[in-house]
């Protein structure tokens, strides 16, 4: 193990945050609100915090560049009312629609082919027609349970599989493919399901009157009710109701910022890069390149929340099993915010005088052969974005299954999308939209395939070896904006007990 014990420090703190995104902003918070460990550093490669978090502003539209919203947790309103930004709080109208886009095929009609998800059960089922009636039933007779067993481990199921054998191809293909791409922008061939979406497959032997996700999905509701009696939220927190998703004003950029503001400048660190890590005795060196040239900061604990190539180089030395972390696959994915004038837009479900798009946003399954993923209906969400008279959309394109974005230029990017939006949205004789934002993210969210949770097995035991460090972040305990906040509140916990420890 790597050690340059006596080395001369630049700074000596307590605790160590590298990576300024939502995992390592939440830790540094929660570390100085709750663990009451002052003395500690904030530090971020970029100019600016928030990791994929980026929103922006040209002063008329509001825009995002990463994620575009919140499914509210109480972890997250615990943390924006700790940081003092619950008027900043905006919570999106649970009852909008979530729409699928799917012509023909069997499927029942609708205005523009766009199904909206059922919200209200049992009553929304009845006018439900993007499944066929056996397909439905299919999918009803899977829920309840009479569903062939899961295969023996070791072998790992992937989504399709998973989703398949419960309801059925028609529901993976119309429903969860489209949510998949929406989510992680992922290939359900490849997402290992105990992985990815660890939540339900445990459903699947929960219940108490057989394996259908009907059954685990009572006993989970039960598990819940007790959970939150036994962990009631503060009253002082903001409140949500399911189904809302959430941001702030001025986007979720807010979080991250106000977590800078509440630190203080002296404890972030922007700019720096960590090239470095090592043993010092029983704390750490990290080295970083800085504005101001190469500084050494000694640390008795330290968390690395950089994404996994980065986490990958600079700590397997420590953590050998941190080189596999490289395995980890984050494809491509471009986010592109466009503006349409009100009067652009065709006749939509739910539309109202001066309200053309009235719902969450789309999904676009593959085999609709839409290059696009899906499309928030951003105005609509969190209206307050705009000018007078227009609409904002953000779409995101690319991921697993559409590698190609990559090589695309940004000009081709934005063509597509557009083209995709007249399609779906437009009439045939709209101009092409205001184009406010495109980002491509070259490796934009982890993926949770086959084999990911033997990586993470792996790291954990390696990392138990070297006491005071912490290696995590979305590829670890969920990619959601609410699982970073989780991890921050967690993570601080953890680094907290072991300063206490070691004292
Ligand atoms: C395009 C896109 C859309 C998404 N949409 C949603 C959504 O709508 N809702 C949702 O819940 N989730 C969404 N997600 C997922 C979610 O946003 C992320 O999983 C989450 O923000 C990741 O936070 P993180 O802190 O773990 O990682 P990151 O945000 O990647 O933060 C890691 C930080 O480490 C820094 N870093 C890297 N190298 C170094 C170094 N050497 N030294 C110092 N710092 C370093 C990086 O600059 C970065 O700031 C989306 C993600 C993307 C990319």
């Amino acid at each position: 193990m790597a050690s340059t014990a006596g080395k001369a420090a630049d700074i000596e703190v307590d605790a160590l945050v590298v990576g300024s995104g939502i995992s390592g902003s939440c830790t540094a918070f929660h570390l100085l609100r709750n663990q009451k460990v002052s003395s500690l550093l904030l530090t971020e490669t970029n100019p600016v915090v928030g990791g994929n978090v980026i929103s922006k502003t040209d002063g008329e539209f509001i825009w995002e560049e990463g994620p575009n919203s919140f499914q509210p947790t109480a972890t997250i309103m615990r943390t924006v009312y700790e940081l003092g930004i619950s008027d900043e709080l905006v919570l999106a109208d649970a009852s909008l629609p979530r729409f699928v886009y799917w012509e023909g095929r069997g499927a029942g009609q609708k205005l523009a082919n766009l199904h909206a998800l059922p919200t209200n059960l049992p009553g929304d089922l009845f006018d439900f027609n993007l499944l066929t009636i056996p397909g439905k039933l299919r999918a009803a007779f899977g829920a309840v349970g009479f569903i062939a067993p899961p295969p023996p481990p070791p072998y790992e199921e992937s989504i399709r599989e998973f989703v398949t054998r419960h309801l059925g191809e028609e529901t993976f293909e119309r429903v969860i493919d489209p949510f998949v791409s929406g989510v992680y922008a992922g290939d359900p061939d490849q997402l290992a399901m105990r992985a990815a979406l660890k939540k339900i497959h445990r459903l699947e032997g929960l219940g108490d009157f057989g394996p259908g996700l009907v059954s685990g999905a009572v006993s989970r509701f039960k598990e819940l009710a007790k959970e939150k009696k036994e962990n009631p939220s503060d009253p002082a927190w903001p409140t949500f109701r399911g189904g809302q998703l959430g941001s702030f004003k001025k986007g979720l950029q807010t979080l991250p910022n106000a977590v800078a503001k509440a630190l203080g400048p002296d404890r972030v660190k922007t700019s720096w890069t960590l090239t470095a890590l090592s043993r010092d005795g029983s704390g750490f060196l990290a080295t970083f390149d800085t504005p101001d040239g190469p500084k050494v900061v000694r640390a008795k604990t330290v968390t690395v929340t950089a994404p996994t190539r980065v986490t990958s180089k600079v700590c397997s030395d420590l953590v050998p099993a941190a080189a596999d972390l490289a395995r980890i696959y984050s494809p491509p994915v471009a986010s592109v915010t466009m503006a349409y004038r009100k009067e652009w837009f065709k006749e939509l479900p739910g539309a109202q005088p001066g309200k053309p798009l009235v719902g969450f946003g789309h999904l676009l399954p593959r085999s609709m052969g839409v290059r696009s993923l899906g499309t928030i209906w951003t105005s609509s969400l969190f209206p307050g974005r705009t000018p007078e008279g227009w609409e904002l959309l953000l779409t995101y394109i690319g991921g697993s299954r559409d590698k190609g974005i990559a090589d695309m230029t940004e000009e081709e990017i934005v063509k597509q999308v557009d083209a995709d939006n007249h399609k779906i949205l437009l009439k045939d004789d709209a101009p092409m939209g205001k184009l406010l934002g495109c980002r491509v993210w070259r490796t934009a969210i982890p993926q949770y395939c086959r084999g990911h949770l033997d990586i993470l097995d792996a790291l954990e035991k390696d990392e138990a070896k070297v006491p005071g460090l912490f290696l995590g972040g979305n590829y670890r305990t969920g990619v959601a904006f609410g699982d970073c906040v989780q991890y921050g509140l967690d993570e601080a916990s953890r680094m907290a007990a072991y300063l206490k420890s070691a004292a």
